[in-house]
């Protein structure tokens, strides 16, 4: 009986916490994509649907071809929830640091949006980013295309996402330390932060060097002939007229003619060399001279303590240290009215 009379209740309270990942989430349909999203996001969800025109166009003017169908953005709080909903979707091994990911077989792309607020250059530079990613699966189909490039256009796209390390790059180039382009596909998957963001940055450099120096604002060349099933050796080849080493020699001797690191290392040397003044010179210097002051000190006191007179007075030359004045105690009867 009792079984009988809990079984509706343990039915709704399962009901009710069933698929609460995903069936919580609101959506908004605007020309092209479709966006999920919680409530608190819905001004994020709103500005997904209201730049998604502009961006897919920019996306298409950049590698050609046009999208075939809609697409899905889902936007999530944090990496940990993004992480989460796509280990449900079954896509495992996303990075702790992404703050998006494409999805071609489910044409979605997800984004992390921190803040309900203050949202919009965050979200614009990585809607931009995944919704590339996203072309170029369209464009190139089954067809392979080396992650670098794929990372590259994305990087072009959305613009300067890895300034702050831009400056490693002709240094590294200066030093003969960049990485092999052919080999630098597993970059992208160490699982230390700095060797992925360098890599986007080297993937970016090389992207932006193909694209500005070599094939005149026309990337879509190269992935014509990638999606004709083209290597890449064949693909740069035939867009081009260089092979794939010609192109990174030349990349590398621009890079290399580029100094303008050089203020910068000289500016960081010289503030290294005034750090490295102040610890070996001037602190130990400071530090004798307060420990001798305080001796000095010490060595007063206890000649102070010595000199303090029986009857527990400070003598003359002490009440002097103390007051800054000629002081003289008064011997006995000298403080009677002269007359
Ligand atoms: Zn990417």
């Amino acid at each position: 009986m009792v079984r009988h009379a809990l079984l509706p209740w343990i039915l709704a309270l399962l009901a009710v916490f069933e698929g609460a990942g995903a069936q919580d989430l609101l959506r908004l349909d605007g020309p092209g994509v479709t966006v999920r999203y919680r409530a608190r996001h819905e001004n994020a969800a709103i500005y997904c649907v209201n730049q998604y025109s502009e961006v897919r166009h920019h996306a298409e003017v950049l590698i050609g071809g046009q999208f075939k169908a809609p697409i899905i953005v889902e936007l999530s709080d944090s990496a940990e929830t993004m992480i989460a909903r796509c280990a449900e979707l079954g896509v495992e091994a996303v990075p702790e640091w992404a703050g998006g990911l494409a999805i071609a077989e489910l044409r979605t792309a997800f984004l992390v949006v921190p803040s309900p607020h203050n949202y919009e250059w965050g979200l614009r530079r990585t809607l931009v980013h995944e919704v590339v990613h996203l072309l170029v699966a369209d464009r190139v189909g089954a067809h392979p295309v080396p992650r670098w490039l794929d990372e590259g256009v994305a990087q072009v796209a959305e613009g300067y996402a890895t300034a702050n390390l831009w400056l490693a790059l002709p240094v590294r180039a200066f030093f003969g330390w960049l990485h092999p382009m052919s080999k630098l596909d597993e970059r992208f998957l160490t699982a230390l932060e700095v060797a992925p963001a360098l890599a986007y940055v080297q993937a970016d450099s090389f992207t932006r060097f193909l694209e500005q120096r070599v094939v005149d604002g026309r990337l879509a060349r190269i992935f014509d002939h990638l999606a004709r099933g083209e290597s890449i050796e064949r693909a740069l080849y035939l867009s081009t007229d260089l092979t794939f080493a010609d192109l990174e020699a030349m990349w590398h001797g621009e890079l290399k003619s580029d100094r303008t690191w050089m203020p910068w290392l000289c500016s960081q040397v010289g503030f290294g060399l005034v750090v490295f003044f102040m610890l070996v010179l001037v602190w130990p210097r400071a530090r004798r001279r307060k420990a001798e002051a305080d001796a000095r000190m010490e060595q007063e006191d206890a000649l102070a303590d010595a000199e303090e007179s029986e009857d527990g007075f400070p003598d003359g030359r002490t009440l002097r240290r103390m007051t800054g004045f000629e002081v003289r105690r008064l011997e006995e009867g000298e403080d009677e009215p002269r007359v």
